[in-house]
């Protein structure tokens, strides 16, 4: 089945379908291909795994007539039985192995349209034919069951299966009078048609409940679809900040423990840089708030453009600070990225008309680095950064200091 993405519009039409409660149910034509594919679909399984219930049926039909009324057979009626036996056995052979071919079930409506009528005309030319009454009634009662199984279990739409069976009727009709029968019309003309419109009903009904299950499986993708949806959105929003899109504080927590422990059992070192924008609070004095805003989001993009390696993670702690996991790195990795991190925000060239430092906007960073040992914990990792960043404040702002003991 190919799965499409619904618009809302078909949605609703679908809704409006399922609840309509009407004796037929009209397809929404945004979904209606998507039904005629499935339907194709299906009718390959049939014929796949259906062929030998169908040549069972008929070879069943075979032999019991065959039994019961085999020293009948003679003269017209014998010619009639082998005419009706080859042309029956023939068609649904030819049939069955078309079906088996997938470039026939694209086709297959007109296909079994075709091979129905032909054996309905089959049967109904027979049971006009045979002189002997009971082989008669018998051909008739089996022009029935080829009705019932055109109409029901193969697949067709309501239309090309009633087509098949009236046209099978006019054909076997035609042929039989051709070839001299005398068929009592009255009964021919009624009790055929009547039994079309019988099961024409019953597969009205059939397919009517098809058609509304198709729909609510559609619902049902759907639904389920954008339920993941909504959930990946959920769990991406519950780890993102919202302002700068980088990682939040909570994603930060979990890497941070995760990191850790990945580092103790490599025992390999993990860095921890803290960032923090310089005379920020004068900063928002002298542009507003929204600017502030705007400038805490070029910051986030230009630290975590400062990352080279997949592992590394940027993050916002919280207010106008920064973190940055480094897992695997040395002191002089650490150092290198905190430089790039100070470089690309200068480059941003953010005028701060009140920075007691620059003329743009700094940031200050401290490093803390670890490998974790049975003395040190992640947040102690985190209080050292923070050390260091005290110190980078006080030695002067925009520069870089590594934590020591
Ligand atoms: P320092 O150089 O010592 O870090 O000075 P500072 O002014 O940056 O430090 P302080 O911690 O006193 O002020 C931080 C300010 O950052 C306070 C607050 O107005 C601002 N701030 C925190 N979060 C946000 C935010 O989400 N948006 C904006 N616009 N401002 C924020
Ligand atoms: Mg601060
Ligand atoms: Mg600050």
């Amino acid at each position: 089945m190919t799965t499409s993405v619904l618009t809302d519009e078909t949605v609703g039409e679908i809704h409006s379908a399922i609840n309509a409660r009407r004796i037929w149910c009209v397809l929404p034509l945004a979904v209606s291909r998507q039904f005629s594919e499935r339907r194709q679909q299906e009718f390959g399984e049939l014929a796949r795994i259906g062929w030998p219930l169908l040549a069972l049926m008929v070879a069943l039909i075979i032999t019991v007539l065959w039994v019961q009324f085999h020293e009948s057979f003679v003269g017209p009626d014998a010619v009639v039985w082998w005419w009706l036996v080859t042309v029956t056995v023939g068609t649904v052979a030819v049939g069955v192995i078309a079906a088996q071919f997938s470039q026939v079930h694209e086709c297959y409506i007109p296909v079994v349209t075709g091979i129905g009528m032909i054996v309905a005309a089959t049967m109904v030319a027979g049971g006009m034919l045979f002189r002997n009454p009971l082989v008669a009634q018998e051909a008739n009662y089996i022009s029935i069951l080829v009705v019932i199984v055109i109409m029901l279990p193969l697949k067709l739409p309501l239309l090309a299966g009633a087509t098949s069976c009236l046209g099978g009727l006019v054909i076997g009709a035609l042929v039989a009078t051709q070839l001299g029968a005398h068929p009592p019309w009255q009964l021919v003309l009624t009790y055929y048609p009547g039994s079309i419109i019988i099961v024409f009903f019953i597969g009205m009904l059939i397919q009517r409940q098809e058609r509304i299950n198709f729909l609510q499986g559609l619902l049902l993708t759907h639904e389920s679809a954008e339920r993941m949806r909504l959930n990946a959105m959920l769990e991406r929003l519950a780890l993102e900040d919202q302002l700068t899109g980088l990682a939040n504080r909570r994603r930060f927590n979990d890497a941070l423990h995760h990191e850790w422990e990945r580092c103790q059992r490599a025992q390999q070192p993990l860095a921890l840089l803290f960032i923090d924008v310089d005379y920020f609070k004068h900063y928002n004095d002298s542009y507003g708030h929204a600017a502030g805003d705007q400038c805490l989001s070029s910051i986030g993009r230009a630290t975590k453009g400062s990352l080279l390696r997949p592992a590394d993670l940027a993050a916002r702690y919280g207010g106008e600070e920064f973190v940055i996991l480094l897992p695997e790195t040395t002191r002089e990795g650490a150092m290198e990225v905190a430089q790039r991190v100070l470089a690309h925000i200068d480059a941003l060239d953010i005028p701060h008309k009140s920075s007691e430092v620059a003329p743009h906007v700094t940031v200050s960073i401290g490093i803390a680095l670890q490998v974790p040992d049975r003395y040190s914990s992640a947040p102690l990792l985190l209080e050292n950064a923070d050390k260091a960043l005290y110190t980078a404040k006080h030695a002067g702002r925009h520069q870089a200091v590594m934590y020591t003991e």
